[in-house]
């Protein structure tokens, strides 16, 4: 697979002995993964009518390979919400955040309800899931997934993180900022997170995810939980380096 030289170059510069087998992952077929929704039914439940075996992964426990080749739109209970299609390592994120029965939780960019769903999975439902997503369309497809799941202690937003931080500064036991980023991750999955790479787009989204996390912390309560996550590399983007101050 052929990727951007400056991206090559950044990765080598990080990974040093590590990037040869980082390089040589690209070759292999990603890796694809259900997540049981317990709102809906149990893992015997669901493994009694699934045509394949549920094996567990390391990321969550409600997340589980899926053969290569599933298609899940084909099978009736991912019409049911009996699970969520999601590739297993992005169930991580919200097994950081711990949500409990009775959290009061805020998703803040939340399309199209991957993390949502499996929030409301861990809480049983119950206590607050805020699910904000600022882009109009993209609200609409994460309150049909609410729906599909059986979601219903739920409120859906598109607001602009600032809005929340304003009117719900203090409020939320636990923040999820699953951060609009430059998708490096995604690269073996979607050819145009490839095409729109470029080093000036990883720092406008480094300068966009600071603005987002900084109207995060503004919604958690003294003593709560921020979990930040994205699906890319780079530093400027996870620690907030960017490179161009450091030069
Ligand atoms: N958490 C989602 C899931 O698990 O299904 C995936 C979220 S995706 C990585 C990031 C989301 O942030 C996108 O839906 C994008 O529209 C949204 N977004 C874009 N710009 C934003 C901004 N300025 N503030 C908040 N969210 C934004």
């Amino acid at each position: 697979m052929e990727l951007p030289a400056a991206f090559e170059k950044r990765m080598q510069d990080m990974l040093g002995a590590e990037y040869t087998a980082f390089r040589a992952s690209y070759n292999e077929p990603h890796k694809r993964g259900i997540r049981l929704n317990t709102v809906k039914c149990t893992k015997e439940q669901l493994e009694r009518v699934l045509p394949f075996t549920l094996v567990q992964t390391p990321f969550s426990p409600l997340s589980f390979y899926a053969p290569t080749d599933t298609k899940m739109a084909a099978l009736p209970l991912y019409h049911a919400g009996a699970f969520y299609s999601q590739e297993p390592s992005a169930s991580s994120a919200v097994t950081l955040l711990a949500p409990e029965p009775g959290d009061k939780v805020l998703d803040l960019c939340a399309a199209p309800g991957g993390k949502s769903t499996q929030i409301a999975a861990l809480t049983g439902d119950t206590g607050l899931l805020w699910s904000n997503e600022v882009v109009r369309n993209r609200a609409a497809i994460l309150s049909s997934n609410l729906e599909r799941m059986g979601v219903r202690n739920t409120v859906v937003s598109s607001v602009y993180p600032e809005m929340l931080a304003e009117k719900l500064g203090g409020y939320f036991d636990k923040v999820l900022v699953d951060a609009p980023c430059s998708g490096e991750g995604m690269f073996r999955r979607d050819p145009v997170a490839v095409q729109e790479w470029s080093p000036e787009h990883v720092e406008t989204c480094a300068v966009r995810q600071l603005a987002i996390l900084s109207s995060a912390a503004q919604c958690v309560r003294e003593g709560g939980i921020l979990v930040y996550s994205t699906c890319t590399f780079s530093t400027e983007e996870n620690e907030g380096v960017v490179q161009k101050f450091l030069e």
